[in-house]
């Protein structure tokens, strides 16, 4: 039977060539809070017990590790992780949310701060619904989603039920022209808001393994001959459904930001294209729709 520190110990020597130790010790700490249902403290102090049923806690550690050695995100491992003051259940169905989309929330939240009228906002491609559930949480809004992956779907909507909002996902497909019929039944929306998959495939040799191995394909790439297929979706679904005072806020390949940028303005009369705390050109801002 090993204690809490000599299953800490194995962390250690597994996924240091992974891992830097502060890492580690964040990864360990987060399967040992779920596993053994105790607050990172007490079990900091606690680190030499033995806990009574060890045998199969320390099962779960053992495979927990096994994922971690094997390039699983340690997000996925774990079951959840944080977005914009959100906990954001994740499984191999969603992509993990990335610090660039709270930012991408940001922006819509500080535009948007001073509204007291309740807007209505749909988010495209919601995957884990991070983007819709931030939004809910901090807006006075009505916020609906669409996600093309049934699986996807359900995780979301357990998403919004932790984060006690309300979001309307409903799954379909936004190249669907024949219209899903709670869509068309939708009203017109204040905000489109969308993170649509923009790597395109030729991209994938410089990504990191954890990422191209283990997060959904679908929600990443795109055809190397059509890196905008999304975002024409997004414009065709604005046209249909933006009110005409709307804004379309999305997220954007950094390499492609001026391209993007051409694209919407054959459709908006403004567009704003902005950089992320990493100094990359990573959204952008759409707004007086030509019908
Ligand atoms: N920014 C994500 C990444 O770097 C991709 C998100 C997306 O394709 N929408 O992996």
């Amino acid at each position: 039977m090993k204690s809490l520190a000599e299953i800490r110990n194995d962390f250690i020597k597994n996924l240091s060539s992974q891992y830097s130790s502060k890492e580690i010790d964040i990864i360990f700490y987060a399967l040992a809070e779920n596993f053994l249902h105790k607050d990172k403290i007490t079990l900091k102090l606690g680190l030499d017990e033995m806990h009574e049923d060890s045998q199969i806690k320390s099962t779960l550690f053992q495979v927990a590790l096994f994922h971690l050695i094997n390039g699983m995100p340690y997000q996925y491992v774990i079951g959840y992780t944080e977005f914009y003051g959100c906990k954001i259940m994740v499984n191999p169905n969603v992509l993990i949310p990335r610090p660039e989309t709270e930012e991408l929330v940001d922006w819509i939240s500080n535009d948007f701060e001073n509204r007291n009228k309740e807007l209505n906002i749909i988010d495209l491609c919601s995957g884990s619904g991070c983007i819709a559930i931030a939004l809910a949480k901090k807006m006075k809004a009505k916020v609906s989603a669409l996600e093309i992956d049934e699986k996807a779907v359900e995780t979301a909507k357990k998403n919004a039920d932790i984060n006690k909002v309300n979001v309307n996902f409903v799954q379909a497909d936004i190249f669907d022209s024949t219209g899903n019929n709670e869509i068309i039944v939708m009203d017109d929306f204040d905000i489109l808001v969308s993170n649509p998959p923009y790597i395109r495939e030729y991209e994938k040799e410089a990504m990191d393994a954890r990422v191209v191995e283990h997060e959904p394909s679908k929600a990443l790439f795109v055809p190397d001959n059509d890196p905008f297929i999304f975002y024409r979706g997004i414009i065709h679904f604005a046209q249909k459904k933006l009110k005409p005072n709307g804004r379309v806020y999305v997220e954007i390949n950094q390499d492609l930001g001026e391209k993007t940028r051409e694209l919407f303005l054959d459709y908006f009369n403004y567009v704003e294209l902005k950089q992320d705390l990493s100094g990359n050109f990573r959204m952008i801002k759409a707004k007086g729709i030509s019908l």
